[in-house]
């Protein structure tokens, strides 16, 4: 048996697993090779790796890990798990079913990305959603924003800090009060309704937009905010509730209503960094050890 099995190879889940390497537990990591960032092709804001590859940076962890004998990685998809007795019974994709102490699910999240015409070129390269990510890049350049509503309305105002030349592009109808399209245009920021017909650029970066009915806007660079889901159904299915943004509710050390599970990462409640979820890893890593520890003790 196991004392932990980690289910996803993200920094959350890697980061989890060198802590209790380091404290000889027997850790099962297993991945089916599928990071939120894959698309992207430079990761910012973790100090001394600022601008490093994401897939480089998770080759790296991976490579440390090597010296913990007590942790194995494994290349596979879990399918299920449940807990029976205050242990986890974790299936995977072999038809094999693992047994653990504790569960740790640091599965993260996809992103809806807009189903837009010439799209997947620019995506990581001039298309993204977060700025904290990728604003500094692309600052004081004409930006778009794509998006409706509230959402649409929240990024564009908060895009201010990167560029003043914004377009919010709503795609049909824009879905905003008056007073929020009043405030705006206060900031500079012009409205769009038009329908987008494609994104168009050469070698990753964006040039323009081509809309339906109007001549197509120069643009360096969209966000969008078009929402997220959960990449993996296992938190949801061991009862775990969901906030309005899809994310898992934890507390305290990232624990969950369920003794022993812990969700980390993206998949749960908290700003959406590499830094803060290989944070989150490393501070449910502690919490899982002490459990372990306490119920260890004669
Ligand atoms: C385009 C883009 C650019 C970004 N740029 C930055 C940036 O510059 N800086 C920054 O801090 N953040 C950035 N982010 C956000 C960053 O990607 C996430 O915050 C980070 O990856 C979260 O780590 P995680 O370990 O929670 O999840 P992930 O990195 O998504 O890892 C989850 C892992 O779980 C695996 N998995 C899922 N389900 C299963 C299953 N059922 N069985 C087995 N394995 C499973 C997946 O394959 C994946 O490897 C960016 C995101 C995107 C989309």
């Amino acid at each position: 048996m196991y004392d932990v099995v980690i289910v996803g190879a993200g920094p959350a889940g890697l980061n989890a697993a060198l802590v209790l390497g380091r404290c000889s537990r027997k850790v099962l990591v297993c991945d089916n090779g599928h990071p939120r960032n894959e698309a992207s092709h430079a990761m910012h804001g973790y100090l001394t790796r600022d601008g490093m590859p994401p897939l480089e940076f998770l080759r790296l962890a991976r490579e440390e890990l090597k010296p913990y004998t007590t942790v194995t990685l494994r290349d596979v998809t879990v399918v299920d798990a449940r807990c029976e007795n205050n242990r986890f019974l974790t299936t995977l994709e072999t038809g094999e079913t693992v047994e653990s102490r504790k569960l740790l699910i640091a599965t993260g999240v996809r992103d809806k990305v807009p189903r837009i015409e010439g799209i997947d070129e620019l995506y990581g390269r001039s298309v993204f959603h977060c700025p904290y990510c990728d604003g500094w890049e692309v600052r004081d350049e004409p930006f778009a924003v794509y998006g409706k509503g509230e959402k649409g309305y929240g990024l564009s105002l908060e895009l201010t800090a990167w560029s003043s030349d914004i377009l919010l592009c709503t795609d049909g109808p824009s879905e905003l009060t008056e007073p929020q399209i009043e405030r705006l245009s206060r900031n500079g920021i012009v409205v769009e309704e038009e329908r987008v017909v494609r994104l168009e650029g050469t070698d990753g970066v964006l040039h323009r937009i081509v809309f339906e009915g109007r001549d197509p806007d120069a643009r360096r660079a969209l966000f969008f905010t078009t929402g997220q889901h959960q990449q993996s159904a296992l938190a949801t299915a061991l009862g775990c509730e969901l906030n309005d943004k899809g994310t898992v509710h934890t507390g305290k050390y990232e624990t969950t209503h369920l003794r022993g599970l812990f969700v980390v990462g993206d998949a749960s409640h908290a700003v959406q960094w590499v830094v803060i979820a290989a944070a989150e890893g490393a501070e449910a890593a502690f919490a899982i050890n002490t459990d372990l520890i306490k119920e260890n003790l004669k």
